[in-house]
């Protein structure tokens, strides 16, 4: 049995809306999950070893929902269009050449590297439609010690010739040669099913995906009502759905089998929000690339109220930065503009519960997850302040310097991070 323990100033959600703050507190760990945090070592623990950060920061490390790996090597540029010119002109050629095995592996060594420093301990992503360099971001994310779902996108119309699957069987057969392939080769890095969106994938395809999903009980991840023109593209495209979420929930894709998370959310009617309520549906709240791509707000506050499962994703390219710590300001930002300029009726988010989202909210996605309570994976980030300047008036309680932190630091300030109580640095 492995046991240690971590001691500095705790923090975690004890509830969306509460952190649970220690100040000199010990979370002790056995077997890499948490037996809770106390004041001080229980007797039973006594002769742990202790990981002393007394004075800095530890918290829960952070859930990122939705991110497109291939994306990482164009990351900050291109960023005055809407999403549909932005995926045609400038993500659809790039994602092509991952095509070439030398390209992808550079790109994936690239990210992976640089995702471990981050704050992510969990992430969920798109790969493109190449089975080979999805297997190469596989193998690169299972080094990096984090825990993924990675999958294999789906496309077989509405794209340029170079990103698009030979026929709907053709990407069918290609996902379950890839899933074969992968079986049982990771401990940590798992497969998810990944039709990019409506307008890439026909019935056939999403017919194909679903009873996949079926067969083998696996998740699902896609984008759902993020931009005005896709959604009324969406109806053109699919005009027997209710809704956009109907278009996957008719094929198993929305939840019904196996859990699914769909990016963005904006713009849901009523109807679809009471069908991701039926389903389970996890939303990724993606606010940076919501900005970036001009795409709208999500009315997170209402899903959190009405107990939709939501975290939070960067999005990136779409989003500039693999940094959670921005998507959380962001989350903030962006629900005060939404009461100021969308819908008074609906409070903005608070610090404590954009917090939530970024970890026990999207950690929910893999169990028990996000959180310091006892039983929950023993993910952790001891923070680094070093540079934060100490403000004159007061000293501040942990909760004050951890918001502190998350709006002054800086991407490279984690100082030690931990992944089911396996330290990684
Ligand atoms: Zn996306």
């Amino acid at each position: 049995m492995s046991r240690f323990i971590l001691k500095g100033d705790i923090l975690y959600s004890e509830t969306p809306s509460k952190l649970s703050t220690w100040k000199d507190g010990v979370l002790i760990v056995e077997d890499g999950v948490s037996k809770g945090v106390f004041p001080e070592v229980p007797a039973s623990f006594a002769n742990a070893p202790i990981h002393d950060y007394t004075g800095h920061l530890i918290i829960p490390g952070l859930i990122d929902l939705h991110l497109h790996a291939p994306q990482y090597a164009f990351r900050g540029m291109w960023m005055d269009e809407e999403l549909l010119d932005w995926l045609n002109k400038h993500t659809f050629p790039i994602e092509a050449r991952y095509k070439e095995a030398a390209f992808a592996e550079e790109a994936y060594k690239i990210f992976t590297q640089d995702l471990r420093r981050s704050a992510t301990t969990r992430a969920v992503m798109f790969s493109t439609i190449h089975k080979e360099a999805t297997i190469r971001l596989m193998e690169a994310m299972e080094e990096t010690g984090l825990v993924s779902y990675v999958g294999k996108v789906n496309m077989d119309r509405h794209s340029p010739d170079i990103l698009r699957e030979e026929s709907a069987q053709a990407s069918v057969q290609d996902t379950i040669a890839w899933l074969d392939e992968v079986a049982g080769r990771f401990q940590n890095t798992h497969p998810i099913i990944t039709p990019r969106f409506v307008p890439s994938c026909s019935d056939e395809l999403m017919e194909g995906l679903g009873a996949i999903v079926k067969e083998r009980g696996l998740p699902v991840q896609s984008h759902l009502s993020e931009n005005y023109s896709e959604i009324e593209w969406v109806k053109q495209l699919s005009p027997d759905s209710a809704n956009y979420g109907d278009a996957y929930d008719r094929f198993h894709l929305f939840g019904s089998e196996g859990k699914a998370i769909m990016a963005h959310c904006n713009h849901s009617p009523d109807e679809e929000v009471r069908l991701m309520k039926r389903r389970g549906t996890f939303v990724a709240h993606c606010p940076d690339s919501n900005a970036n791509l001009a795409s709208g707000i999500a009315p997170v506050r209402r899903y959190l109220d009405e107990g939709v499962h939501v975290g939070l994703g960067t999005d990136v390219a779409g989003g500039a930065t693999v940094s959670l710590f921005t998507t959380i300001r962001e989350a903030v930002q962006h629900s005060k503009l939404r009461w100021r300029l969308v819908d008074g009726e609906l409070p903005w988010l608070t610090f404590a519960e954009a917090f939530f989202l970024a970890t026990a909210g999207g950690g929910a996605f893999f169990g028990k997850v996000g959180s310091f309570a006892e039983g929950f994976a023993a993910d952790a980030l001891v923070l680094d302040e070093h540079g934060i300047p100490t403000p004159l008036m007061k000293e501040l309680t942990p909760q004050e310097r951890l918001e502190r932190f998350i709006y002054l630091g800086h991407e490279g300030s984690v100082l030690h991070k931990y992944v089911q109580g396996v330290k990684l640095f």
